[in-house]
């Protein structure tokens, strides 16, 4: 029902059907007239509602300063062009619109045509925008990535965030507006083409490594992500630069570490098998041959033992340093561990003869580079060394192969004298699988109880009395027999075995002395047994503890033991070595050297000494009847033990002669065949034969 007729049905029709919300309004008396199915529909109100309503009592109006600006504007202009306006809805909601007003004449009447627009939806969008903008900002300037924004079509910096300030030292004064060329970021810049290449390819970058430079010149290792954003009209592109340079640093830390040697920083075996591998397949294109060159140095163990592990290092350091200065720049110098360096020459032409020529010359000159006498932490030493040599393609076609013949060699270069060289030849193999052997059956020696202990008697001359035994280590081999010291020590040594071997033989002396104090075959003040120590085992951190812990579980006095060390112990770990001596003495063990005269301590070592016992060498009393020096050495070491205050003990007494000059010259304690040879335990204790006093005096025929 409308309020007045508005005549032309044709314009109600329009009008109901006009897809904005409207009212009419009759100009004289600003009365609503009509209003439309939008309006309706738009607001909820019900046309009894609104006609005949003057416009300023319309319940749409929501506040009345609102209503009297649009009112006075439509009053002034008879138009409104384009308002906002929060209007009411029948249900007490408010709308956010566009108002509009236009003047229109409806049969002679002129009325004004009032048009709502709803902008609730622009508006919520809008309002979504700005928050997403806000939280692009929040993300892109707090990111802790430094990200750089590009205008895609100029390339120029449109807008960068802290970190990026932050790691390239820029202000972003200084880089907005300008191109990473301009500012040099690129470290290669024919890089920076392929990387955009890349991302106008696939739209996207994703950890793309990429070295940039600060603006400080400083190299930055660099993943950069890219991707295009719209921000507002324009085509962006976002990138985001991580940092990677630290990780990188680690990396190529890790990586020099798996193929370097820690303690030389030359190559380490893989890295040495990969270069060997390489020159293999080189030399085979180019007919050129290389050759391997297995370094052992000769004795280093008991630089190890005696200076101790510092000092090792340092002459392996030493050792690295040399060979190197010595090499092409192509060859390779690695350590594989221990004394084991490996040296690989390539890049050798000529024939085999010449190939070998050559190769034995560049091994001379590394062998006297190694020899030249160096300064290590105060001690002057010399060391001699041996090189096995194996030629790529004559001794095998792979790195195993090379390596395992160059080794060999080298213990050929062993058996016959070190300090040496020799190439690899077919009947060394046996000659290494035989050592093998032996150190296999050694092992089992140990565990199958193999091994025993011989004892030779030592005697007080004067009185023929049997003062004490020395414990010879025998092992009885399941073929060979019974043999001696000589014939495996070396390997017992090599291997590290004989820790465990010298550790039984302390233990062993020990039940064997308890035995004899337990039988009353002998006294404790008047009897021990003389164990020789190795140099390594004397070494080792526990040793005092092991041998008091020998001496407490078989109940025996102290004083029983006699522990043999050679010269070569004292020499340099002398401070190691006298506290050692002063706890073990303070028990109430005693000290003998051993073959003394044939080291080359001085008398001034010695003296600081805590020993009780020098024992002469053998090779002295071979000779000392002979009429030679030896004799005047071994007045001289008479003497002076007399003058330190030292007993003394002769070893290898075999005749009449040198028994009558050593006690003409007062050294009273003998030991050799002349006597009696090292013997079972069973046979040295009927030696003892405390029943009959007679029977204790031994000498040739006496048993
Ligand atoms: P050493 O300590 O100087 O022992 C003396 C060596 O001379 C022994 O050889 C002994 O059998 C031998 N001998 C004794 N009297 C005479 C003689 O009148 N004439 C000659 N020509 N030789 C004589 P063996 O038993 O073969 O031992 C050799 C070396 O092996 C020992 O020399 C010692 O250095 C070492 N050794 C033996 N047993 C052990 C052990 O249990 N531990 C350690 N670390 N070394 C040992
Ligand atoms: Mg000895
Ligand atoms: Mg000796």
């Amino acid at each position: 029902m409308s309020y007045i007729d508005i005549g032309d049905q044709g314009l109600v029709g329009l009008f109901q059907r006009l897809p904005i919300a409207c009212v009419l309004v009759r100009a004289s008396d600003c009365r609503a007239l009509a209003v439309n199915d939008a309006f309706r529909t738009l607001f909820g109100w019900q046309d009894h509602q609104i006609v005949g309503l003057e416009s300023r009592d319309l319940p749409v109006w929501t506040s009345p300063e609102q209503r009297e600006a649009l009112l006075d504007v439509l009053a002034c202009h008879g138009c409104i062009q384009q308002s906002e306006a929060e209007l009411r809805c029948r249900d007490g909601r408010t709308k956010p619109c566009l108002v509009y007003a236009e003047p229109l004449e409806l049969g002679g009447e002129a009325c004004r045509l009032l048009m709502a627009h709803d902008i609730s939806d622009r508006i919520t969008s809008e309002q979504t925008l700005r928050r997403s903008e806000a939280k692009f900002a929040a993300l892109f300037l707090g990111s802790p990535d430094p990200c750089v924004l590009f205008e895609k079509r100029t390339a120029k910096i449109a807008e960068v965030n802290h970190s990026f300030t932050e790691l390239f030292g820029y202000k972003p004064e200084e880089v907005v507006g300008r191109t990473a060329p301009e500012l040099g970021l690129w470290r290669y810049p024919e890089k920076r083409e392929e990387v955009i290449a890349k991302l106008l390819r696939e739209r996207r970058l994703r950890n793309e490594p990429v070295d940039l430079v600060g603006r400080d010149g400083r190299v930055l290792h660099c993943e950069v992500s890219s991707n295009f954003v719209m921000i507002g009209d324009e085509r962006c592109t976002l990138s985001t630069f991580k940092d990677v340079s630290e990780r990188k640093r680690i990396e190529a830390r890790i990586k020099h570490q798996a193929y370097h040697d820690a303690l030389t920083g030359l190559p380490n075996r893989l890295l040495l098998n990969d270069r060997l591998h390489q020159h293999l397949a080189l030399g085979e294109r180019y007919s050129l041959s290389c050759a391997l060159l297995f370094f052992d140095l000769d004795h280093f163990k008991r630089i190890n033992d005696s200076l101790g592990h510092a000092c090792g290092d340092a002459v392996l350091q030493e050792v690295g340093r040399r060979l190197l200065a010595q090499v092409r720049k192509a060859d390779t110098v690695s350590r594989l561990g221990g004394d084991e360096f490996v040296v690989l020459l390539t890049g050798l032409d000529g024939d085999a003869e010449q190939v070998v020529r050559q190769v034995r010359h560049a091994a001379e000159q590394l062998l006297e580079a190694v020899a030249r006498p160096m300064r290590v932490e105060g001690h002057g030493l010399q060391l001699g060394c041996s090189i096995g040599v194996a030629l790529g393609g004559q001794h095998g076609n792979t790195v195993e192969e090379l390596l395992k013949h160059a080794d060999t060699a080298l213990y050929g270069v062993k058996a016959s004298g070190r300090n040496s060289i020799a190439f690899f030849e077919p009947h060394m193999q046996i000659m290494v699988s035989q050592r093998l052997t032996l150190e296999n059956e050694l092992r089992q020696a140990l565990q199958c109880g193999e091994f025993c202990l011989h004892y030779q008697p030592q005697l007080d001359t004067r009185t023929g009395r049997l003062v004490g035994a020395e414990a010879l280590l025998r092992w009885t081999h399941p073929v060979r027999g019974l043999t001696g010291p000589a014939n495996f020590m070396h390997v017992l040594e090599d291997s590290g075995m004989m820790l465990a071997v010298g550790h039984w033989v302390i233990d062993e002396s020990c039940r064997f002395v308890a035995r004899l104090l337990k039988a009353g075959r002998v006294t404790p003040n008047a009897f021990s047994v003389s164990i020789n120590i190795s140099p390594r085992q004397f070494r080792q951190p526990d040793f005092v503890s092991e041998v008091a812990a020998a001496v407490h579980s078989h109940g025996i006095p102290p004083q029983c033991l006699k522990l043999e060390i050679t010269e070569g112990i004292v020499i340099h770990s002398i401070n190691d070595t006298v506290e050692k001596m002063r706890e073990l003495r303070a028990m109430g063990v005693r000290f003998a050297i051993d073959d003394f005269g044939t080291g080359y301590s001085s008398l001034s070592y010695l003296k600081r000494l805590p020993v009780d016992l020098l024992k002469i060498d053998q090779s002295f009393i071979r000779d000392c009847t002979h009429g030679g020096s030896d004799a005047e050495i071994v007045r001289a070491i008479i003497s002076m033990a007399r003058n330190l205050h030292l007993e003394l003990i002769a070893e290898g007494v075999e005749t009449a002669e040198q028994l009558a000059f050593l006690q003409e010259e007062g050294c009273h304690a003998c030991q050799g065949y002349y006597f009696s040879p090292p013997v079972a335990e069973a046979v040295f204790i009927d030696m003892l034969a405390p029943q009959d006093p007679a029977k204790r005096l031994i000498g040739p025929g006496s048993y």
